[in-house]
């Protein structure tokens, strides 16, 4: 269970954020998430498109030039891949939710692709390189809701004057950026801007494995796309992450999570 750690916050319960398709939906109202495909590690792309296409994403692109384009092509069969630049998807108003940074590696040229992305007015999530690449962004100047998920280590380069508990931490954090932060690791914390905050207990050990991250930077895209804020998107995300662990038990690898998400998911209804 997500804990109220901020008596603010209106509902704390993960089945009253989860955005269950109705009867009359159809693809288009179910959000259209774009990834920017890692060049480098194209995997951790591909586990996060499963992951926010299993929370019921209508669509998942990933955004891919050069070798790595091909590679995603001969991915999983329900990606869209596509070779577009950036601006083409910016200029398309179905496509509302943005993640960049796992697998993304570091350079001027990544850095720009960031900045671009957070002068767009779109939703966007920023993990992995490309909180790395933002020492000196202004954060003020954004201007649509943005969910930035750091661990420890990624947290302290980013905020490196920003001390005290890692609730305090992650709630100073959202102040000072105007995003919602999920602060991670064995004790994840979730903060947004407006000073709502909860501590997620749900999760096992076995997450700490190449592509976990990647899969939680995944599922709370999917869940933005379809209309959850920053803070519901990344609560939700978050613990039910930790619960595909929970559900898998021993021998979890990130592959898993996006497999064991629909039994998850059922247990929320
Ligand atoms: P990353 O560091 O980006 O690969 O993300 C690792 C993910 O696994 C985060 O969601 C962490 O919260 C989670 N995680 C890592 N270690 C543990 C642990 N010991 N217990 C519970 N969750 C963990
Ligand atoms: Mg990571």
């Amino acid at each position: 269970v997500i804990e109220t750690i901020n008596p603010q916050t209106e509902v704390n319960q993960p089945q009253d954020y989860f955005p269950w398709p109705d009867e009359e939906t159809h693809k288009y109202k179910k959000g259209h998430g774009v990834i920017i495909g890692g060049q480098q590690m194209t995997g951790a792309t591909r586990l996060g498109a499963i992951c926010a296409r299993r929370v019921g994403a209508g669509l998942i692109t990933i955004s891919a030039h050069g070798a790595a384009y091909m590679i995603y092509r001969q991915g999983e069969a329900g990606n869209i891949v596509s070779n577009d630049d950036l601006d083409t998807h910016l200029n398309d108003p179905r496509k509302n939710a943005f993640l960049i940074g796992p697998g993304l590696g570091i350079g001027e040229k990544r850095q720009l692709v960031v900045e671009q992305l957070l002068e767009s007015s779109k939703a966007l999530i920023l993990d992995a390189d490309a909180l790395t690449m933002l020492k000196d962004w202004q954060w003020k100047e954004r201007n649509a809701e943005t969910i930035l998920t750091p661990h420890e280590g990624e947290f302290s380069r980013l905020f490196p004057e920003i001390t005290g508990s890692k609730l305090e931490k992650a709630k100073a954090a959202a102040k000072q950026s105007n995003c919602t932060v999920l602060l991670k690791g064995p004790d994840t914390v979730i903060a947004a801007p407006d000073g709502r905050a909860v501590i997620n207990d749900s999760g096992t050990p076995w997450l700490a494995t190449a592509g976990s991250g990647d899969s939680l930077s995944g599922i709370c895209l999917g869940l933005f796309a379809q209309g959850l804020d920053g803070f519901k998107a990344a609560s939700l995300a978050s613990w039910l992450h930790g619960r595909c662990a929970e559900a898998f038990q021993e021998g979890l690898i990130a592959e898993d999570i996006g497999d064991i998400l629909p039994s998850v998911i059922k247990t929320l209804k």
